[in-house]
């Protein structure tokens, strides 16, 4: 656990732009979505990539748990 494990952002799936308040998008009024990003050396900070290391997403873990939670899990690294 570090001093960040609590941080909490929200983000719109679409627009990504972060805020610190639970809410609607600016853009387009979705509902923000609370997500944990983790400490900067958290693995879950990490692109998605196959077993042979070839990066599958731009984005990072912790924000496909959010958005594509399905295809996350199963490329969860293991603990
Ligand atoms: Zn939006």
């Amino acid at each position: 656990m570090g001093i960040n494990s609590d941080v909490e952002v929200y983000l719109c799936s679409v627009h990504l732009i972060p805020t610190g308040e639970p809410g609607v998008c600016s853009e387009c009024g979705r509902e923000l979505v609370g997500c944990h990003p983790g400490d900067p050396d958290d693995p879950c900070r990490r692109p998605l990539m196959d077993q042979h290391g070839r990066i599958l997403t731009r984005a990072p873990l912790w924000w496909l748990r959010y958005s594509v939670t399905d295809l996350a899990k199963r490329f969860q690294p293991k603990d």
